[in-house]
């Protein structure tokens, strides 16, 4: 499948047509950015990596019973996903607490839930992806409740899965992003699963293996994110 006209550029990734008016797709930079936006880098390598992080993680999704957009990897970058129309919500699963949750309530990062609590905010960058809940995203349209019930319980198993996969790597989950979009046959989960949109702890030491090393300044960002790939690659 050959890349066509480019559809959007996004901050992480690039999407193109194809001949399939189903199928795109995503080719993945090396470009980072955090603090809405404000900080800008450059990880040279980082787009290989999720690329091929998030692909062997959706397959184990759909092992696990949740749909996703993965079709199939053409590339060290590139990766064919079915085309959807994007569920303007940022979901957000947090087992420990860290970065927002941790400013937000004024509570120390590293504090272990009982329970996995579930966030959402609104995909939108004019506004900073404020965060929203369920009844204002129905209200606004953008889901409806048969929707967010399904996003809900997606979500929660994604957490379950990853959760005990990571275990075994060595590697504690602390929170994570997902996306989900709509196809013909229903809503299933897109975008990424990576260093980039999971805080991911190495269960020993509590070593930061994720995009905080580049939001925080810790140095060998790319390091970390070789470290994961390697303990994902020896596990599955
Ligand atoms: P927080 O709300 O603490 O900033 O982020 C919670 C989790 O969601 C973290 O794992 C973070 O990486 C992920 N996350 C939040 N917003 C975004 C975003 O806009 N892009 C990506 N890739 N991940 C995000």
């Amino acid at each position: 499948m050959e890349k066509k006209e480019q559809l959007y550029e996004g901050k992480a990734k690039k999407v193109y047509a194809t001949e399939d008016p189903n199928l795109v797709i995503v080719s993945y930079k090396d470009d980072a950015t955090a603090f809405d936006g404000a900080k800008k880098g450059t990880i040279v390598g980082k787009g290989v990596i999720n690329n091929q992080m998030t692909n062997r993680l959706m397959a184990k999704m759909e092992k696990a019973g949740i749909p996703t957009h993965f079709v199939e990897e053409l590339s060290e970058r590139d990766t064919l996903v079915k085309k959807v129309s994007i569920v303007p919500l940022e979901v957000i699963i947090r087992n420990i607490s860290a970065g927002h949750f941790a400013s937000r309530y004024g509570v120390e990062e590293g504090i272990v839930f009982s329970e996995p609590t579930i966030e959402f905010s609104y995909k939108n960058d004019d506004l900073h992806d404020p965060l929203m809940n369920a009844y204002h995203a129905v209200a606004l349209k953008l889901a409806t409740w048969e929707e967010i019930e399904l996003i809900k319980k997606y979500a929660f198993a994604v957490n379950d899965t990853l959760k005990a996969f990571w275990s075994e790597c060595g590697v504690t989950l602390v929170d994570f992003k997902l996306e989900f979009g709509r196809t013909d046959d229903g809503l299933v989960l897109c975008d990424e699963i990576s260093p980039d949109s999971c805080r991911l702890w190495d269960m020993e030491t509590d070593k930061k293996l994720d995009k905080d090393r580049f939001r925080r300044d810790l140095g060998d960002v790319l390091g970390g994110y070789r470290d994961v790939l390697a303990r994902l690659q020896s596990s599955i």
